[in-house]
């Protein structure tokens, strides 16, 4: 059966952390343990969003955490990396919501918004009280958003939206959609509008069947000359540079949050190996191969936990490029997933079953892969940031 979290310090990284930033991790630790571990395994068979927690992460602080004001943590961006990485030990479906919450609806608010949609929006959300959604991908337009054919046209003090939104997190349960189209009468623009998801002509639908992030709302948007004030367009924003301000803070987290997923896999790994006997009476643990893969996985996670904490220590002293972010999000989601992969072959058959996390890690993974900009998408970020070619 499971195992209790042990952690995962192997190069002291702990002795470097503020007494704040520990305070934070456990604070994220245990409302982990005790909230969601006991009851994880049910949502992801069921296919439920444990909606019941959202009230008490928003008290935690959770949401919005690095803003300051408006009912906000105002955390530092390693104290936020921190709590994501614990929401994804937890499972990445939690660590998705948080993050769609925080850093795909209420940084747009908070970094474009005006102050009536800050007041309005941000206290609520803080309090998880209000639920948001972020869309931008369309159902033919996911690693080249810019072709996006969700359109607004200005009609008096109104805006006119019509498209189509496909794979956006928490769409059915949220309260505000942050749509992203292309106004007409602005040469096409890509621009953010907030959009109350009960007006006239909006509609959401759930994506069943995904064998992956099934403890998180997966949705499909569509919009069919939905009107909104002239007032609900965010005003900052202006071309897809202000999509991909959002993305690179989500991003952060996730690359904090894949850690959280390998650290599960590792630690159950680790535990597993030295209980479980074969050959001679031994523990799987004494074996040569067994070991060579757990050196693997320890040493990538300390590698991916120096890389994100460098990064957030950057993006604290607002030196942080986006290829930085590009470089942990890519290193760290594949390395957790390479983990997953060797943690199921450690553990057999007992592996492939719900009694431990690592499957179901597994999974998740596969859509952290893919969504906020694919693997080989940073690749070609990166590409093109050390060669200067672009090459899309
Ligand atoms: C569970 C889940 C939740 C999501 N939540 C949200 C959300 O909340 N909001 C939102 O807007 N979106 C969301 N997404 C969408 C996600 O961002 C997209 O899936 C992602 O951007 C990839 O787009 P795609 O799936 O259309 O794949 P494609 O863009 O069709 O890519 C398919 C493959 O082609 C490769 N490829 C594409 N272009 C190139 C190229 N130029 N060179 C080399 N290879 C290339 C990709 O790397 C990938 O391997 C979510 C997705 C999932 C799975």
């Amino acid at each position: 059966m499971g195992f209790k979290f042990q952690g995962v310090d192997f190069v002291h990284l702990d002795a470097t952390f503020s007494e704040d930033e520990l305070l934070v991790r456990r604070t994220a630790r245990d409302f982990i343990e005790d909230n969601v571990i006991p009851i994880i395994e049910e949502c992801y068979r069921t296919e439920r969003f444990p909606r019941e927690l959202v009230p008490v992460m928003g008290e935690l602080g959770f949401f919005g955490a690095t803003i300051d004001g408006y009912g906000c943590a105002g955390m530092s961006n390693v104290e936020y990396g921190l709590v994501m990485q614990e929401m994804e030990r937890g499972d990445s479906g939690l660590r998705s919501f948080v993050s769609v919450q925080s850093a795909l609806c209420m940084y747009p608010i908070y970094t474009f918004g005006s102050d009536e949609q800050k007041n309005t929006w941000l206290p609520a959300m803080a309090s998880g009280e209000k639920l948001g959604c972020f869309g931008l991908t369309e159902p033919g337009f996911g690693s080249n958003p810019g072709g996006m054919t969700t359109v607004a046209r200005k009609s008096g003090d109104e805006y006119i939206l019509n498209g189509e939104k496909m794979w956006i997190t928490s769409g059915s349960i949220a309260d505000i959609a942050i749509v992203w189209a292309k106004v007409e009468d602005e040469d096409n623009k890509v621009r953010g509008f907030l959009v109350e998801t009960d007006r006239p002509g909006f509609r959401a639908y759930e994506v069943h069947g995904k064998w992956s992030l099934r403890a998180s709302v997966t949705s499909g948007l569509s919009l069919q000359d939905v009107h909104v004030p002239s007032s609900n367009l965010l005003p900052g924003t202006g071309g897809l540079k202000s999509p991909l301000m959002c993305l690179n803070q989500a991003r952060y987290g996730i690359s904090w949050g894949a850690i959280g997923a390998a650290m599960s896999c590792y630690d159950t790994a680790l535990q597993y190996a030295k209980a479980r006997k074969q050959f001679h009476n031994q523990p799987i643990a004494s074996h040569q191969l067994v070991q060579d893969k757990l050196v693997w996985m320890v040493t990538e996670i300390s590698k991916a936990q120096l890389l994100s904490l460098q990064v957030g220590r950057l993006k604290d002293a607002g030196t942080v490029g986006h290829q930085h972010i590009s470089m942990a999000k890519r290193n760290n989601v594949w390395m957790a997933l390479e983990c997953a992969r060797i943690s199921r072959d450690i553990l057999g058959a007992n592996g492939i079953t719900e009694d431990y996390p690592i499957m179901r890690h597994m999974m998740n993974l596969e859509s952290v892969k893919t969504y906020e900009g694919t693997h080989d998408i940073h690749s070609l970020i990166l590409g093109q940031h050390i060669t200067g070619h672009g090459a899309y």
